[in-house]
């Protein structure tokens, strides 16, 4: 889609620092990151969000496989898809976040 910043990041017309890359997947660091680490995975084919998704197992391969590479397995991490007005969504391309390397606070903890 032309006027939407992530499929403007897959295009390199967005600069951003790739994590992971597949045929279907891209994840790259959030340029706000919330967390000691914080990486976004995004699929190729542009979809507002979650709503449109109906192959999860993809994605979450995709993360699987980064969450191994960076030992994130036993610490522990967090993934948040964030959908329309009450999620908070800001931009409208589906993703998930991916959040490690520290104690994580949040949903009431
Ligand atoms: P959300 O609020 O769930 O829609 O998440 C959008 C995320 O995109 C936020 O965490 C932003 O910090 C992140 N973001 C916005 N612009 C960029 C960019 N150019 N490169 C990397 N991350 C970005
Ligand atoms: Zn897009």
């Amino acid at each position: 889609m032309d006027d939407c910043l992530f499929c403007k990041i897959l295009k390199g017309e967005i600069p951003s620092e790739k994590i992971y890359e597949d045929d279907k997947v891209y994840a790259f660091k959030d340029i706000a990151p919330m967390a000691k680490y914080h990486f976004l995975f995004i699929p190729k084919e542009h979809g507002q969000n979650i709503n449109d998704v109906s192959d999860f197992n993809t994605i979450f391969e995709a993360i699987k496989k980064v969450v191994a590479e960076y030992n994130f397995t036993d610490d522990g991490y967090r993934v948040v898809t964030n959908v329309n007005k009450f999620g908070g969504q800001t931009v409208f391309h589906t993703h998930f976040h991916l959040l490690a390397g520290e104690q994580l606070t949040g949903f009431g903890r």
